[in-house]
């Protein structure tokens, strides 16, 4: 009996997953009709037995000068999709871009996009790549193809903000990894404000040993050596902070609430953000 219940369960879940299938190409086929606001660059091709995926950065505007803070610009990078199920601000980033560009361009401000990083995990509903490894501890070995793409795609950028999106499945409010003072005062003036749009901020969760405070974790010099040169594990924040990008943010939508409230609040925050 006990085979047959698992040969059912195993069935009906297939047929469930496959339902609720997603394609990558299909995702991201709304790219190649964007206005000339959007400049589309091949960043390298994913090959896997099963499927190639070819990734895309995808910038919009343009910016006076070298690009940094003193050209009084915002050049900023936004990140989505490094975990597959992480898939609310995959959504609406999409339709962040498709709002840039039915709008007129934003003077001196430039954003490249790389909107699902990992397509194998996209995909497969899965947080890993390809050869499971996790792209978001990647960023000090450069192991994966997704982070070294990543990392030649945007050499020679210098990004006065960046801002990788994801989705935490023990959280019940909006939480925000920064690390540094600048960018925990501008954080906090962020959280502010969408609070006064009634999204709750995680107050309860603590990471190892670093607590959520009014949906804040501020990663303290300690932590960064120990993940840096302890564990070796880099997740796209130490990487930003450590070659001094100084706005950095890792944001985190909470998983188990329903799609439309994640989308809302990265809606609202991406409008804080401009
Ligand atoms: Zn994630």
């Amino acid at each position: 009996m006990g085979k047959f219940l698992i040969l059912f369960l195993l069935v009906t879940n297939y047929i469930y997953a496959a339902g609720e299938a997603r394609n990558y190409n299909e995702q991201i086929s709304f790219i190649f009709e964007l206005s000339d606001k959007f400049t589309i660059t091949e960043m390298g091709t994913l090959q896997y037995p099963e499927h190639d995926y070819t990734l895309y950065k995808i910038s919009y505007g343009n910016i006076e000068g070298n690009g940094d803070a003193s050209s009084g610009g915002k050049n900023y990078l936004f990140l989505s999709g490094l975990h597959g199920p992480e898939t609310a601000p995959v959504y609406e980033i999409k339709a962040f871009m498709q709002h840039l560009d039915s709008i007129d361009l934003i003077d001196n401000v430039k954003i490249d996009f790389i909107y699902i990083l990992n397509p194998y995990g996209f995909e497969h509903d899965l947080r890993y790549n390809g050869n499971g490894i996790d792209i978001n501890r990647d960023f000090i070995s450069f192991e994966t193809k997704e982070a070294q793409y990543l990392i030649e795609s945007i050499q020679d950028e210098n990004y006065n903000g960046v801002y990788d999106f994801h989705e935490h499945g023990a959280t019940t409010g909006l939480l925000l990894y920064v690390y540094s003072n600048r960018s925990k005062r501008l954080g906090i003036s962020i959280l502010e404000s969408l609070q006064n749009n009634n999204i709750p901020l995680e107050n309860n969760y603590v990471d190892v040993v670093l607590k959520a405070r009014n949906g804040i974790i501020s990663v303290p010099f300690y932590a960064k050596i120990y993940f840096m040169n302890l564990k070796k594990q880099a997740t796209t924040g130490l990487y930003f902070d450590k070659i001094h990008v100084p706005e950095v943010f890792v944001i985190e939508t909470p998983w188990r609430m329903e799609m439309e409230k994640r989308r809302e609040m990265i809606h609202l925050f991406l409008q804080e953000i401009l």
